[in-house]
């Protein structure tokens, strides 16, 4: 069972050792919080040595954030393009057509009038999604020996992935503009969550299990991912943090 922290609106691990002589406190690339703490340190000492850190820390993930290339919204302009499970696909704007947006497999075609165009694009990624990661949820989950009861699809601000306790999981709309690879981390990681709720040592041993590569994975989706976002995932946790919902 791992320890955890939350003060201040943010959620620390907590790792304790024998080694540890001193307090200390990292945020990982990703954005994760994490306590090093000597086995014995008492949870009121903790939190008061934590509470005093909170202005560093806010500094530290603000400045990740600023580091973050930013993306520019869409324009929705012909020409432009936009992709889906690693595929880049072109838009052209056209004047009528039966659906507000349409794919043909080759490229996205938006009616003019079609505004505000997002909610069109998203609508198009649930509808053309949510049956690929619901088989590709069943696909892994016999990896991670672990079935989720549902596989839902929306917006979910800036996680990837989020897995419920009623063992329902929810992808963010978002994951389907990555390749696959990357998307299949995403799905494999809520998967694990349903039988580790927290990024304790036990939840990445199981994750490893279910896909010995996932590190590599990971990285890739805090680097690489930005490549693929045309539609990318609010504030600075984005590119990179999955947190399972308390
Ligand atoms: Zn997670």
């Amino acid at each position: 069972m791992t320890e955890t922290l939350q003060l201040g609106g943010l959620l620390f691990e907590v790792r304790r050792s024998e080694r540890r002589k001193s307090l200390g406190l990292t945020v990982d690339r990703a954005g994760e919080l994490v306590a090093h703490v000597p086995t014995g340190t008492s949870a009121d000492e903790l939190s008061r040595w934590v509470g005093r850190k909170l202005l560093w820390v806010h500094r530290k993930l603000a400045l990740k954030e600023e580091a973050l290339p930013k993306l520019q919204a869409p324009e929705y302009v012909s020409g432009e393009a936009f992709s889906y499970l690693g595929r880049r696909y072109r838009l052209k704007l056209v004047e009528r057509q039966a659906q507000p947006l349409q794919f043909d497999g080759t490229r996205f075609t938006l009616r003019h009038d079609a505004r505000p165009a997002e909610a069109h694009f998203r609508k198009w990624y649930i509808a053309a999604g949510a049956d690929w990661l619901r088989r590709r949820a069943e696909t892994l989950s016999a990896r991670t020996s672990s079935t989720p009861r549902r596989v839902e699809v929306r917006d979910l601000g800036f996680r990837w992935g989020s897995c419920g306790r009623n063992g329902v999981v929810y992808f963010n709309w978002k994951v389907l503009q990555l390749p696959v690879p990357l998307a299949d981390y995403v799905i494999a990681h809520e998967l694990v969550h349903l039988h580790e709720r927290h990024h304790g040592p036990e939840f990445w041993a199981a994750l490893s299990r279910a896909m010995p590569d996932w590190q590599k994975r990971k990285a890739a989706l805090a680097v690489k991912a930005k490549d693929y976002l045309v539609f990318g995932l609010r504030s600075f946790a984005g590119p990179a943090c999955l947190r399972a919902t308390a």
